[in-house]
């Protein structure tokens, strides 16, 4: 892969005022692209990672939103067009937890979690593909029309229990995108999905914050570490990069082996 293999592309990350997502923009502007660092409550944070990524000589812009709401998407997308001139890639990355026992799992924390990880992802992209096909195809720029990147999850594979929420949302966040990847490859619009494992976020802090917590995480994961952003970071750039053109429909997992299930190295 070239050094800047998203030339003169512009994006939009979601959920990128941390964590993935944060990894994820400064990985795209490393790579050459301009980047919409969507956040939803952290402003400053979202205004510091513009500046440093403008001190590096690429451009990004902070814009509030809640990508559970319409009207919000759309005006992440105006945004992303009115300060980058338009958009080639959508990262669908937000994401929360509202975890629980199946019996005392609430309605309001079932319906939170679907209505971000999953209805946010949707309207997102929805916004995304319209504006593709407005703009049309900018061979210069790419050899796809556009292309979109889910943040799934290793769970929309792995059940999860105490997560009956976020598995239900990853896993039918795996049967979007491949409905959308099968729906819009033939106007060269790519689809795919990354899906993680550990990442060291605050997402799951508690699962990694002390050595204790650590070890216990580190026996579900053969490669012996904790992911990192920019693990997930890298396989965005390239997802995103014509160097995957011919890559559709597919999810990545990035999860150093936790879905080869290690319990079953000495079971079975
Ligand atoms: P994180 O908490 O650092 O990032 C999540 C981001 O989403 C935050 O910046 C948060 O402000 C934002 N967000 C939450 N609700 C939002 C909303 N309504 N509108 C816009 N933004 C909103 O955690 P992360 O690990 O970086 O999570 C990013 C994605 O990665 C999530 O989709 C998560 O499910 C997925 N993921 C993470 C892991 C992991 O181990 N960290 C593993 C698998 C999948």
């Amino acid at each position: 892969m070239s050094g800047r293999p998203l030339n003169g592309q512009r994006a939009v990350v979601t959920g990128a005022s941390s964590g993935i997502g944060e990894g994820i923009a400064r990985a795209f502007a490393a790579a050459g692209a301009s980047v919409v660092i969507n956040y939803h409550s952290d402003r400053q944070e979202a205004e510091q990672i513009a500046r440093e990524i403008g001190e590096e000589g690429a451009r990004a812009v902070p814009v509030q939103g809640d990508v559970s709401q319409p009207a919000d998407c759309r005006r992440l997308f105006d945004s992303a067009e009115q300060e980058l001139g338009g958009i080639d890639i959508l990262v669908a990355n937000a994401g929360i937890q509202r975890d629980a026992a199946f019996t005392e799992l609430t309605l309001d924390d079932w319906r939170r979690v679907i209505d971000v990880n999953l209805t946010g992802q949707f309207l997102c992209a929805q916004e995304a593909v319209r504006r593709f096909r407005r703009r049309g195809l900018d061979a210069a720029r790419s050899s796809a029309l556009g292309k979109i990147l889910f943040t799934s999850s290793v769970h929309q594979t792995i059940p999860w229990a105490g997560h009956a929420n976020y598995a239900a949302a990853k896993g039918g966040l795996k049967s979007l995108m491949e409905t959308m990847a099968q729906e819009l490859a033939s106007e060269r619009i790519r689809v795919n999905a990354i899906a993680p494992g550990a990442i060291r976020t605050s997402i799951n802090r508690d699962a990694w914050e002390t050595e204790e917590a650590e070890q216990e995480l580190l026996k579900l994961i053969p490669y012996g570490r904790v992911g990192e952003p920019e693990d997930v970071a890298k396989v965005a750039v390239w997802l995103a990069s014509d160097e995957s053109d011919y890559v559709v429909g597919t999810t990545v997992f990035v999860d150093g082996g936790m879905t080869l299930y290690p319990a079953f190295r000495e079971g079975g």
